[in-house]
């Protein structure tokens, strides 16, 4: 197995890691660590989960911390050494907080600026120097166009998420900044998926790059305690308040497949006394990091998320994952469920099936080659679905599938890769 210490990374770097208590590198990490210390470029296949972001951020931070022994270059303002955009502004967050905690022994300077919010502090920020800087690409412009921002001193260059950035309609912000970069550089692109946008974008942006690939760790999947719940679809929601009054469902996220579901059943638990609140693509900025802080702290019990929104949250002490509805892409629900039982932890993830998501609930066992125990002993459960195997798999013109159908058949059929 590979340790850190064989990663031939800083020691300040190797001693903020063993301060995140962190024993192993996570097989991403393995595999990209090294090619990225080489000055490689690299595409890199794995979604939130997998420890991809100090996958990027160590090699990173190696390099800007300089040679042993020597100070890091004094921070330039306005002119970043690296990089890093990010769809949201959770992401941008979260990238920034992990970077401050990996270069905690260094001296190297981080900013972060998105959008939503004053642009003042994050431009005085910017002038009194900076090494990296991570950034939502709106916001990013802004200041580039107002000459508070100057890409050219740029020699990293990481893109991250780069599936979602394109869902969001970033792709011609995207290209003005990577217009705007040196092409003298070294640059990563992360994506969980590689629909062929993606893989155009990144033939244009990598030079001969290193491609890697990580599902979530196996660990993930066998840490967590998976339960399945058969109800009739008009009775998910008593089943789920049925369930909330065990009061160890301490901070408990629930996935839906619409943002209007995630509404209802947020305003449903709200009712009935349970402090929840959704989080969506049609929320605004400051009412989606509401929610979250709120679930941070605690004064939230319950989230509701649809997969998109969940994408690149990471919160401390998700003690359970409802699938209020299952979705229907097996690596969804593998995603879905590894919010629990992050680094290490245990958790329970419980799942509600009815009796058009039995077709899901089949292709999820077989992507995750196991059968989830079912969980009779409830009020609501529905023996005849039970029974029912689901839908044989169809042809897309006979796919009678409720609401959306697999947006590419191909992936399922592709073998596992739990134990990347
Ligand atoms: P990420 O996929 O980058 O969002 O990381 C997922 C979670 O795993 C974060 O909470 C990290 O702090 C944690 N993590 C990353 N690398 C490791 C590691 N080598 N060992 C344990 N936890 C890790």
């Amino acid at each position: 197995m590979t340790e850190f210490a064989g990663l031939k990374l800083a020691q300040p770097i190797l001693r903020a890691i063993s301060d995140e208590g962190y024993t192993t590198p996570t097989p991403i990490q393995v595999k990209s660590i090294p090619p990225l210390l080489e000055g490689r470029d690299l595409l890199g296949v794995a979604q939130t989960g997998t420890g991809k972001t100090a996958a990027f951020a160590l090699p990173l931070l190696h390099r800007l911390a300089g040679e042993a022994g020597k100070p890091a270059a004094k921070p330039r303002p306005k002119q970043p050494r690296a990089l890093i955009l990010a769809p949201t502004r959770e992401l941008a967050g979260q990238i920034n907080d992990s970077l401050r905690s990996y270069g905690r022994h260094l001296e190297l300077r981080t900013a972060v600026i998105f959008g939503g919010v004053s642009a003042r502090p994050q431009i005085q920020t910017l002038n009194r120097g900076i090494h990296v800087l991570v950034a939502t690409p709106g916001r990013l412009l802004d200041l580039m166009n107002q000459g508070q921002v100057r890409l050219d001193a740029v020699e990293v260059f990481i893109l991250d998420e780069a599936d979602r950035m394109l869902d969001m309609g970033f792709i011609r912000d995207v290209k003005k900044i990577i217009a705007a970069v040196p092409a003298r550089r070294q640059t990563a692109l992360f994506s969980a998926t590689m629909p062929e946008s993606v893989q155009s974008l990144a033939s244009g942006l990598l030079h001969d790059p290193v491609r890697v690939e990580a599902a979530p760790a196996a660990t993930t999947v066998e840490k967590v305690e998976q339960k399945i719940f058969f109800v009739p679809k008009d009775k998910k929601r008593a089943l789920l308040s049925e369930l909330l009054k065990d009061q160890d469902i301490a901070r408990v996220l629930i996935f839906t497949r619409t943002k209007h579901g995630a509404n209802r059943v947020a305003r449903h638990l709200e009712q009935t006394g349970i402090s929840s609140d959704a989080i969506h693509g049609n929320k605004a900025q400051n009412a989606r990091q509401r929610a979250l802080d709120g679930f941070r702290s605690g004064s939230i019990r319950a989230l509701v998320a649809t997969d998109i929104a969940a994408r690149g949250i990471d919160v401390e002490g998700v003690t359970h994952v409802i699938n209020f509805e299952l979705p229907n892409e097996p690596e969804s629900y593998v995603h879905r469920i590894g919010r629990t039982a992050r680094a290490g932890a245990g958790g329970v993830a419980i799942s509600f099936c009815d009796h058009e998501e039995r077709a899901y609930l089949r292709d999820i066992e077989k992507t995750i080659r196991q059968s989830v125990p079912v969980i009779e002993d409830h009020p609501y459960h529905a023996a005849e679905i039970a029974n029912d195997p689901g839908l044989a798999k169809r042809g897309p013109q006979q796919t009678k599938r409720p609401s959306q159908r697999r947006r590419n058949p191909q992936r399922t059929k592709r073998a596992p890769r739990l134990a990347a």
